[in-house]
């Protein structure tokens, strides 16, 4: 992307030299005070041509086009383009950096010396080049005008005669560039410029506790390094980043005003006392949720870039705004953000929100919505520890050192507390929810995480902003009517009536 921005500048500037050229002589020669100029482009070739040895260019710089002379306070940059019988060779070009006084400093060159290959017999028309580069990457409609230049690529030492077709797929986005070859009309490259880079982090899976399997030896010391936290850190891949070099891909930007993580390498490594720690832990977690959810054939559930307001309140909180969509992490206690418990639970609330506008307006909804965020945390944290057994059916036990220290695992919320209705119905969301997150984490354990969370997901799609208890457990049997054809239903009933809950 980079790269052909780069491209297509020059050329426009080159243009607007030209066009230039002539107003420019004039001012000179009606000017009063006669100032020594330089000429940038002579000192610049004379520099090629002493250089040639060293970078393989010809004597007579025959084929390097001069692109653009771009001057600076400090210095000024002439641009060349290597060509083939006169057409350009794309990608490769030469710059002379030269110092005010026409000093030449530097040469920066993608040059290929000794070029071998032969002209274009012209077999293929730009017409059938766009035709092919557009079937194969199954274009249906464009979005931005096509755009087919005739040049060259090197393959393997050898000057191959290309058409370069661009094409704005207004229905994928991607930004296609395709090299045809010209002759035989093979597809020579291919790629989306919008490509997704990939990165490398730190993060806790899912948090030091848990991944430790145990707590003792673990403190969070006002947000301190120490050698247990630090053994903990685990590299793992980040997918899908956009390649600005920041946080911000597919499917989650960290945003931290105070502390936007850049890398030009996409390398995110910290310890977690950085604040940068916080979004790495944020861009991982919630990116491989929203990944594990289309592996279970969704595609169409928060399939977005959700923005998340890392270390957003000094609050021991963290919530979801159904108005602008957006998640925010706090830092009061334990960084919210360290523990993946916590940063699922959360990603739960804008899912549901997602699947059903307006959801939880009732008490029993709300339950129903915390209940679904801790099963999510605690299933997601069983996966990235399997086998081990500490912290299962148990959520946010990094979070709960700093409220719940004597427990063993801390926990934020447990799922086997066997709550039930009526007899235990509090009237607080949070309370209740570990009434139907039971519900849910049974149907894991009988069913196999993958199946009960997809069987969950898809009873969402039923359920209306006011459903309760009864119309949830109705949308879970029904799901699985439609997904398995109801294998699970005995199951199924069996687990809700044990949670005092019916399916009828
Ligand atoms: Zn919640």
């Amino acid at each position: 992307m980079k790269n052909r921005k780069t491209f297509v500048t020059a050329v426009t500037t080159a243009i607007m030299l030209t066009m230039l050229a002539p107003q420019a002589m004039a001012e000179t020669a009606q000017g009063a005070a006669v100032v020594a100029t330089v000429d940038m482009k002579s000192a610049a070739d004379s520099f090629l041509q002493q250089s040639a040895g060293e970078y393989g260019f010809k004597s007579d710089l025959s084929d390097l086009k001069h692109v653009s002379t771009t001057d600076t306070k400090a210095g000024s940059y002439v641009r060349y383009q290597q060509t083939v019988d006169g057409a350009d060779l794309f990608y490769h070009q030469v710059t002379v950096t030269l110092d005010s006084a026409g000093t030449p400093l530097l040469i920066t060159s993608d040059y290929v010396p000794n070029l071998t290959g032969s002209k274009s017999k012209g077999r293929l028309s730009a017409n059938e080049a766009e035709g092919k580069a557009l079937g194969h990457n199954k274009v249906k409609k464009t979005k931005e005008l096509v755009s087919r230049v005739f040049g060259y690529t090197v393959e393997n030492g050898v000057a191959v005669p290309v058409y370069k077709v661009t094409a704005l797929d207004a229905d994928t986005h991607s930004n296609w560039e395709t090299f045809i070859n010209a002759d035989n009309g093979q597809i020579v490259k291919n790629k989306d410029l919008n490509q997704k880079a990939s990165g490398t982090g730190q993060v806790f899976l899912p948090n030091p506790i848990a991944s430790a399997g145990t707590k003792v030896g673990f403190a969070d010391n006002n947000n301190a390094d120490s050698a247990a936290l630090t053994g903990q850190l685990k590299t793992v891949t980040l997918l899908g980043l956009d390649g600005s070099g920041y946080l911000k891909g597919d499917y989650v930007y960290a945003k931290q005003s105070s502390a936007n993580s850049y890398s030009a390498t996409y390398t995110y490594n910290y310890t977690r006392s950085s604040k940068h720690f916080e979004n790495v832990m944020v861009y991982y977690h919630i990116d491989s949720l929203q990944r594990y959810i289309q592996s279970l054939g969704f595609t169409n559930i928060n399939n977005r870039q959700i923005l998340v307001n890392v270390n957003g309140t000094t609050a021991d909180n963290s919530f979801y705004s159904p108005s602008n969509k957006q998640l925010t992490f706090g830092t009061g206690g334990v960084d919210d953000a360290e523990d993946a418990g916590i940063i699922a639970h959360e990603y739960g609330h804008s899912i549901q929100d997602n699947q059903v506008p307006g959801f939880g307006s009732t008490l029993q909804g709300g339950a129903m919505g915390e209940g679904f965020g801790d099963y999510l945390g605690a299933i997601w944290e069983d996966k990235l520890i399997a086998p081990s057994t500490y912290g299962n059916a148990c959520v946010g036990e990094w979070d709960a050192m700093s409220y719940n220290s004597g427990g063993n695992p801390p926990c934020l919320r447990r799922l086997d507390n066997n709550k039930v209705m009526p007899g235990s119905w509090y009237g607080e969301v949070h309370e209740d929810g570990e009434i139907w997150s039971q519900g849910l984490y049974e149907m894991g354990k009988q069913l196999g995480v993958d199946t009960a969370t997809k069987i969950i997901l898809q009873s969402h799609f039923s359920l209306t902003s006011s459903s309760g208890f009864n119309a949830g457990a109705k949308a879970i049997k029904t799901a699985d009517q439609l997904l398995n054809g109801g294998a699970n239903a005995a199951v199924i009933d069996a687990i809700w009536a044990a949670r005092g809950i019916s399916t009828l």
